[in-house]
């Protein structure tokens, strides 16, 4: 039998069919037959369009209905869907929709003016359909009267193959310029099994999709949430006390989010003291938390948490911090310690970290090397850049640019990305490290380590600082409070003061864009 995720709607329908599949962005509820309904409407309408099998569809939308069942819409038609970050510039979207050779490009009423500015230079789309609207404006077509033109009957799906292609999804452009990453159908499918099993979800699960559905972060979540036949609540913006009212409304049981967006939350809760849902079950959220934070979600306010790691090119999730019982009982230091950290291999995942040769690194927890992923989740390859594929992945290990530790249990945990590192005098410096030290000081508001050329080491720690307002610092202030608190070789030697640090439209720090800031200065 081939994998395609056709068939976690399918499954959906036929086991779950009249139970509460989506609440929309409106609060309007559609059972999972609705849903289908919809779903079998936008495949003829993508066909009268033209979608062929393997042709690029474009999605720039929020977390809504239509986003959702645009995922099903188009795997039905064995095209491709390419789904776009939101929070991009409309130049980056001519890139991507250039680059990807998008045909068809949804786009919610909200989002319109992001894609004016462009709408005329684009070489490929031909059609664009606007979610929200309801008739034709400017040569874009309104989607709810589009839909509904077009039967409810089940539409003659493409002849497609596991191994095609299914989305092509863009890497946050953190090191360079974004890469589209192909996943096949099985690549997402069984990454989904994988992701299920371990967050136990199940049909009496309710999600408040929370992370956008178009993101490696939340990426998978409409697959294995509908597989279940879960419910799930539509968040199109992050307003915590929103979050919390629907959370309860809903008795949500399940949430992934930023943690910056966690860190809202967990404010908003202390300032509000809403009562919590007892429903709610478990949070997950990328990127170390500090342990005082893990501790804090799970004894004060209950929830169990998971912090994940992953990439777009491994579909995403290759660890989580899940625990096992023998762990579950230390429920002290080393328990959150243990739950702050990236975590264990996933099923059907391998993660290994390896030295420069290519040999293990001693699992103490302790020596550095790259993290190299292996699974089926492991991508097809970049589109349109074979160089890329065959430098990234080798011999079926995906070498994902991260350096990290892994312990006697293979919990591992993320230390640096590799270009990030910093080598002074043949020792090797963790910038996250050096950067944490930072955002203990009261007046640094955010603060980025980057390697400068040294004459004698090699390379120096510099380090990049945004001042809280009014605060004064200087130079030899910001060197001599990292010397209290770190090994002397790990700290800066220099330091320039910035206005803003230049992040990705996750939230990321971008250093190459620092490095050549800084570069022109020295
Ligand atoms: P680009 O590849 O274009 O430079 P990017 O690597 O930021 O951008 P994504 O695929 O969105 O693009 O992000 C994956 C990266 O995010 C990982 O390679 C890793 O560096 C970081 N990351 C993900 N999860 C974690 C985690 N739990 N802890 C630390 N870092 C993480
Ligand atoms: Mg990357």
């Amino acid at each position: 039998m081939e994998l395609i995720l056709t068939d976690f709607l399918d499954r959906a329908v036929m086991i779950y069919g009249k139970k509460e599949a989506i609440v929309d962005q409106d609060e309007n509820t559609h059972t999972y037959q609705e849903v289908n309904r919809r779903v079998q409407q936008l495949s003829h309408g993508l066909d009268s369009l033209g979608v062929r099998k393997g042709d690029r569809v474009a999605y720039l939308a929020p977390n809504t209905l239509e986003m959702y069942e645009g995922f099903y819409g188009v795997f039905q038609t064995g095209a491709v869907m390419v789904s776009l970050n939101t929070r991009l510039k409309p130049e980056d979207y001519r890139f991507i929709l250039d680059h990807s050779e998008s045909k068809v490009l949804f786009v919610d009423y909200e989002l319109v003016p992001l894609i004016e500015p462009i709408v005329e230079q684009l070489e490929t789309v031909e059609h664009i359909v606007v979610h929200g609207r309801d008739k034709e404006e400017n040569g874009m077509a309104g989607y709810n009267s589009w839909l509904a033109s077009f039967p409810e009957t089940p539409f003659p799906r493409a002849d497609v193959k596991e191994d095609d292609t299914a989305t092509l999804l863009y890497t946050s452009g953190t090191t360079g310029n974004p890469k589209g990453v192909m996943l096949t159908h099985r690549n997402n499918y069984l990454h989904a099994l994988s992701i299920q099993h371990h967050l136990r979800v199940s049909d009496r699960d309710t999600l408040i999709h929370i992370l956008p559905m178009f993101h490696v972060n939340g990426w998978g979540s409409p697959f294995y949430y509908t597989a279940n036949g879960a419910t799930q609540v539509m968040q199109k913006k992050v307003i915590p006390e929103e979050i919390l009212e629907k959370a309860k409304k809903y008795e949500a049981t399940v949430m992934h989010m930023a943690p910056t967006v966690l860190n809202g939350l967990i404010s908003k809760y202390h300032e509000l003291k809403p009562p919590i849902p007892e429903t709610m079950r478990l949070v997950i959220a990328g990127s170390a938390p500090p342990k005082a934070f893990v501790k804090e979600i799970e004894e004060e306010i209950g929830w169990e948490f998971y912090q994940v790691y992953g990439m777009t090119e491994s579909s995403p999730l290759s660890t989580a911090s899940y625990i096992s019982t023998e762990e579950d009982a230390l429920k002290g230091d080393e328990y959150y310690e243990a739950k702050a950290k990236a975590g264990l291999e996933v099923i059907s995942t391998k993660v290994r970290v390896v030295d420069e040769t290519g040999e293990e690194v001693q699992r103490d927890g302790k020596e550095v090397g790259e993290v190299i992923v292996k699974g089926p989740g492991v991508m097809k390859g970049y589109w349109k850049n074979d160089e890329e594929t065959n430098r990234t992945i080798q011999n079926g290990w995906l070498y994902t640019g991260d350096m990290g530790t892994i312990d006697d249990r293979g919990r591992v945990a993320i230390t640096d990305r590799k270009k990030d590192i910093i080598i002074s005098g043949g020792e090797n410096i963790s910038s996250i490290e050096v950067e944490s030290v930072f955002y203990d000081h009261p007046d640094i508001q955010e603060a980025a380590v980057i390697a400068l050329p040294h004459e004698k080491w090699g390379e120096t720690p510099h380090a990049i600082i945004v001042q809280k307002e009014g605060s004064g610092l200087t130079e030899e202030k910001v060197i001599q409070f990292s010397k209290k608190k770190l090994a002397h070789f790990k700290c800066p030697t220099s330091v320039t003061f910035i206005e803003e640090l230049p992040k990705t439209a996750s939230g990321k720090i971008q250093k190459v864009k620092l490095r050549n800031l800084v570069g022109e200065d020295k």
